[in-house]
């Protein structure tokens, strides 16, 4: 499907790996002077004109994928960007599906178009992170190494920004949208949340709005403080993910055993929440070794699984029905302490109004 083509625009699908190297992709195509065209956000329609292409037990992120090359195809772009994320670190890979995803989208979309698919596999010798931005740019005639690399640093430096302003605790849209003005601006977070929730998913899952039926905003609405992976050090996560007694096998295992491990210890963390997608193989084991050590923990877990099927109601019912607990279960702990206060002292001032923001 790929041939040298003159017009410098690349698509890249609103999906996968857009939520986890967009502002990298943004500064290295940018100093190229390739110009970018994203496909829309996910609707109803990308997720069921996807869903219409592959098999039913492909998971929802893979079907919505499909949906945002149709959507892209449509806006008449013809090189559209399909990496096949092989393994982002030595001995660490994606899952099959992801490592695939151009073979895929070969398969199932029939339109004809420039499929730029650029394999990283650092497991490999010879297929990392140079060779793989090479494959990126040679269907638009650029091969000089140094114009690479020096695109390959601007890439970084937004990649970095974003980091750096997650990392500060700024929500993830915000970070991104000052990273591609090419700013950094730490946030000040001043707001005093009652509950702390830490939310366990793929930026894929969490991110995308219509996926996750904008699960960050409707926490944040409840008055519960979101923390994510974003917020974490490769160091925390790589220690998350071994005081699960896991070894890093699965390239988005931060995201996952990471975070939870790390929020599990955290006392300022009320509850997990984790999400996955339906029929997602990966997720369920990690799931099943998060679930066992909330356990032992002691600390509320609720499970979400998404497909296209997922109504709205039921999973807002859940998240409210869990946001409900874990607020009895701080006021609970506030009048236990009183009490304790007022055996010491005799006197006591009854107030739990800081938790009582849900009318
Ligand atoms: S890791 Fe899971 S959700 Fe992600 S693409 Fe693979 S199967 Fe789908």
């Amino acid at each position: 499907m790929t041939h040298m083509n003159e017009e410098k625009v690349i698509g890249i699908p609103r999906a996968m790996s857009f939520y986890h190297n967009y502002p990298f992709y943004y500064g290295f195509f940018g100093d190229l002077g390739i110009k970018i065209v994203l496909s829309d956000v996910t609707t109803k329609q990308t997720m069921s004109e996807g869903a219409g292409l592959v098999v039913t037990e492909t998971c929802l992120p893979i079907k919505i994928y499909v949906g945002h090359i149709l959507n892209l195809l449509k806006k008449g772009i013809k090189n559209i960007f399909v990496p096949s994320l092989q393994s982002v670190d030595t001995k660490i890979y994606n899952c099959s599906k992801i490592r695939g995803l151009p073979d895929l989208i070969r398969n199932v979309v029939k339109e004809d178009f420039n499929m730029i698919e650029a394999t990283l596999d650092k497991s490999e010798k010879n297929q990392g992170l140079y060779e793989f931005l090479s494959e990126c740019v040679k269907p638009f005639g650029i091969t000089d190494k140094n114009l690479i690399k020096r695109a390959s640093k601007a890439g970084w430096r937004c990649y970095n920004n974003f980091h750096v302003m997650t990392k500060s605790g700024m929500p993830y849209s915000k970070a991104l949208s000052y990273a591609l003005q090419g700013k950094v601006v730490i946030g000040n977070e001043s707001k005093e949340y009652p509950i702390s929730i830490a939310l366990v998913g793929h930026g894929y899952n969490i991110y995308d709005e219509r996926a996750c039926m904008k699960i960050v905003d409707k926490l944040e609405k409840m008055d519960v403080k979101v923390c994510t992976a974003l917020q974490l050090s490769s160091e925390q996560l790589d220690e998350g993910i071994q005081s699960l007694g896991n070894e890093k096998y699965w390239a988005n295992e931060d995201e996952m055993t990471g975070t939870a491990g790390h929020y599990l210890k955290d006392n300022k963390i009320d509850g997990i929440v984790t999400v996955t997608a339906f029929g997602c193989g990966p997720d369920s084991l990690m799931v099943e070794r998060i679930t066992r050590k909330a356990k032992q923990f002691g600390k509320p877990l609720l499970n979400l699984t998404i497909d296209e099927q997922t109504g709205e109601a039921g999973f807002v019912t859940r998240l409210e029905a869990f946001v409900d607990m874990l607020f009895r279960k701080k006021r609970a702990s506030i009048v236990n302490k009183i009490n304790i206060d007022k055996n010491e002292h005799n006197q006591y001032t009854l107030n739990t109004n800081m938790i009582e923001t849900k009318s």
